[in-house]
């Protein structure tokens, strides 16, 4: 966040110098209508209006008042969806391949790849994503919030910690290295991939060292962790986000809603997309027979797990759908899955992408809801996605900071 603000403030004023009148730093206030509002707090509005000033939102209204900038009839206006999980550097290359490093982009031909997937993710309602393990994505970043790249806020953990190697000191270090860097976030791998077996890699010792150090800095972490004992263990660090929690058990569930921990779970969009794409990442490291046939099975398993979840007293859980390649732009199909197979209420499967993602952020005061004084980031969708939420793929109206990025209408 401490590094987020000083660029925020720079976007700002740099579109009021060049802006036309609808833009952010204009004095001329926008105003929205539409069908119904969802506050992001689980509140609906039927018929009401949100007013738009100098790129914040400054006022809400129950019913339809002065003339409309932007009349959304038939539409619902939330606010901008927020990802807690994205990883935009992920592209397919021009042999339709999985990009690594060994297949000779150059740098500049990944960034306009990341860039792409910057701008599908803004496109699909996301204004806020956070990504895990991209040294680019600082740059990204900083362009997006200068205003000169279309696509979400952007918060980075740069490089991951990953490796079982450093000791506690050295982890320790690395921590204060990395927030010298500019990262927003520490991200962690404390077990291996699903693809692997999803058992616990650092020891109890070496998520201390990370979480705690991170702590004392002031800034979040994010783990990637399968097992239970996984999960305890980062809990018990005092770590602030659990990733994906496949084999997450009852009792770990109720340890990190012990703790306060944010839980962020997938159940289908990641599974599906690799199975989907499966021959552009087949052969490359750990995506062969045994790891396609591990999502496969993680499918019903992550399902199951996060219904339970959901249904752990005071677990707070959030939503990132952990997009790799080829899954930029289509991350709203989580939302669906959430609530068609997951059984989510459709109500708090959008709270949980939009005030929850923020607290986890700790951005709530900024966005992730739609009241006076927060971002206006503001997205439509066709229909009324409380009643159906396959609503939530059809997005034709997009606004992040008080700027349209996407009108349909
Ligand atoms: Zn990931």
């Amino acid at each position: 966040m401490r590094s987020l603000l000083p660029i925020v403030l720079v976007a700002a004023t740099s579109f009021s110098q060049t802006q036309s009148v609808t833009q952010p730093g204009s004095a001329a206030p926008i105003t929205i209508h539409a069908d119904r509002i969802l506050d992001g707090r689980g509140n609906v509005i039927a018929g009401g209006t949100v007013v738009v000033q100098g790129g914040k939102i400054t006022r809400v209204d129950k019913a339809p008042t002065g003339t409309a900038t932007y009349d959304l009839k038939g539409y619902t206006l939330m606010p901008g969806l927020i990802d807690a999980h994205s990883h935009l550097t992920w592209y397919f290359n021009r042999e339709g391949r999985y990009h690594t490093r060994a297949d000779g982009d150059t740098p500049v031909q990944s960034m306009l790849s990341t860039a792409a997937n910057a701008y599908a993710t803004l496109m699909a309602g996301f204004t806020t994503i956070q990504s895990p393990g991209s040294p680019e994505d600082k740059d990204l970043r900083d362009w997006i919030a200068l205003g000169q790249i279309p696509g979400p806020r952007v918060l980075t953990s740069l490089n991951a910690f990953n490796s079982t190697r450093p000791t506690p000191d050295t982890l320790r270090a690395q921590v204060r290295q990395r927030k010298a860097e500019g990262a927003d976030v520490i991200k962690i791998f404390a077990s291996a991939s699903i693809r692997d077996g999803g058992t616990q890699t650092l020891s109890d010792e070496q998520l201390k060292a990370i979480c705690g150090e991170a702590k004392a800095q002031g800034l979040r972490t994010m783990v990637h962790a399968h097992s239970a004992a996984s999960i305890k263990a980062s809990v018990l660090a005092g770590c602030d986000q659990i990733e994906h929690g496949v084999y997450a058990d009852e009792e770990s569930l109720k340890l990190m809603s012990e703790h306060g921990v944010f839980f962020d779970p997938q159940i289908c969009l990641v599974f599906r997309n690799y199975l989907d794409n499966r021959a552009k990442y087949d052969g490359i490291g750990n995506y062969n027979e045994a790891g396609f046939a591990a999502m496969e099975k993680a499918i019903p398993i992550a399902t199951a797990g996060f219904t339970r979840a959901i249904h752990t007293p005071g677990l707070k859980v959030i939503f990132g759908t952990d997009a790799v390649a080829g899954a930029h732009g289509r991350n709203a199909e989580e939302l669906v899955c959430r609530v068609q197979d997951g059984k989510q209420s459709p109500i708090d499967a959008i709270t949980s992408a939009t005030s929850l993602g923020a607290a986890a952020l700790r951005m709530g005061d900024q966005i992730g809801s739609i009241a006076p004084g927060l971002q206006a980031d503001l997205v439509a969708v066709k229909g009324d996605p409380t009643k159906d939420i396959t609503a939530m793929r059809n997005v034709m109206f997009v606004m992040k900071g008080g700027r349209v990025y996407r009108n349909d209408k």
